[in-house]
């Protein structure tokens, strides 16, 4: 277990597990630098402006199993930044499922709770990590503007793929068990599609309809779900289609998913889309995990990889991930 006193840490991701991660380290008194390479923070906890609406395009709800996670949300809900949403959506047959497990959105879209754990944190956003470098006193990363930061433990939490690219990517050498276990880890990816509509776009209260299918997983109403003035629905296309066309041409993939959806809300939609964006996830759902909620390679200076897909998948396997990794390098829990 590595030393309790202070040190600083490099964290590579400002999603729900980096931020926990440094929040925890920078409650100890830890130096903590978070480093993210879109616009701002949530990482898949994402909310996107197209035109005059408001869309959550990543993760549209969560829900919660564990006692420490349900602490944490109800941190956030006394901060107003999250908010039960509803006990069930809309099935595929559009008839109502409640089951009375309470899913929770944020207040003003998905990354609410995100920039709330941000604030205080030293995050730099826009800026992409390209090569990390183990030196003799600790870490170093360079980002695509020149940016250099270092520290002597390094948390990465981007998806696995991209996690172990960037660390070998100064020709650091995992030990080859631990880069075998990372490189099983795999993920779906899901094509998301947000556009804004001139009315009502169909979609039932409480503003969900949950498929889990083929061709289309999800379809969301971001009016109804109360985060977006303007109508506008996100569809989420599954995991087969969005392999399938993950490469097409935007307006191909907008008009045959708005096609899609139009029949699924017995609706012609096309006529009424006033604005679209298409958002690509390589990576979106953990389809082969690791069993611990973090890897951790042990020496002088530590490396952890954390994230969704360590111990459990989803925000808050996410969330968990992160106390975990700062737990880790604290040698307590979070
Ligand atoms: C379409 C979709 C729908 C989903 N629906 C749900 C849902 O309904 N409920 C639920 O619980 N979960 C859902 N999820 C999953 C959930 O969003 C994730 O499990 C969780 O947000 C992952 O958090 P994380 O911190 O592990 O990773 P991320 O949020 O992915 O954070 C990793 C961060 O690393 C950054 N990064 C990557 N490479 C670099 C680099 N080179 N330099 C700098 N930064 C870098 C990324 O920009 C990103 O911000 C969904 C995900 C998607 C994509």
């Amino acid at each position: 277990m590595p030393a309790s006193q202070p040190g600083s840490c490099l964290v590579v991701g400002a999603g729900i597990s980096g931020l926990l991660a440094a929040r925890g380290l920078h409650d100890a008194g830890w130096r903590v630098t978070v480093v993210d390479k879109a616009r701002g923070v949530g990482g898949r906890m994402a909310t996107r402006r197209v035109g005059s609406g408001n869309f959550d395009h990543g993760a549209q709800f969560f829900t919660v199993r564990s006692e420490r996670f349900a602490q944490l949300v109800e941190e956030w809900t006394a901060a107003g930044v999250v908010e039960e949403w509803s006990r069930g959506f809309a099935g595929p047959d559009g008839e109502p499922r409640a089951d009375g497990h309470p899913r929770y959105r944020g207040t003003r879209g998905m990354t609410s709770a995100p920039k709330h754990l941000a604030h205080g944190l030293d995050v730099r956003t826009g800026e992409r990590v390209v090569t990390v470098r183990h030196r003799q006193d600790g870490w170093e990363m360079a980002c695509e503007s020149g940016l250099r930061v270092s520290g002597t433990a390094l948390v990465m939490t981007p998806p696995a793929p991209q996690a172990l690219a960037l660390v070998e990517s100064g020709g650091y050498e995992l030990p080859a068990e631990e880069r075998r276990q990372l490189a099983k880890i795999s993920y779906d990816p899901c094509l998301a599609l947000m556009a804004v509509l001139d009315g009502p776009t169909g979609v039932p209260e409480p503003g969900g309809v949950q498929i889990k299918g083929e061709p289309l997983d999800w379809i969301g109403d971001n009016r109804r779900k109360g985060i977006s003035e303007t109508p506008g629905i996100t569809v989420h296309a599954g995991p087969e289609w969005s392999r399938d066309h993950f490469d097409a041409p935007d307006d191909e993939v907008a008009s045959s998913l708005l096609a899609l959806a139009g029949d699924q809300l017995e609706a012609d939609l096309s006529p009424r889309v006033v604005e679209t964006s298409l958002a690509r996830w390589r990576y979106s759902w953990v389809t082969g995990s690791h069993e611990e909620p973090f890897l951790a390679i042990s020496e002088d200076h530590p490396l952890v990889f954390a994230g969704d897909a360590f111990g459990q998948p989803k925000v808050e396997g996410a969330a968990l991930s992160g106390l975990a990794a700062a737990g880790h390098l604290l040698g307590r829990d979070v």
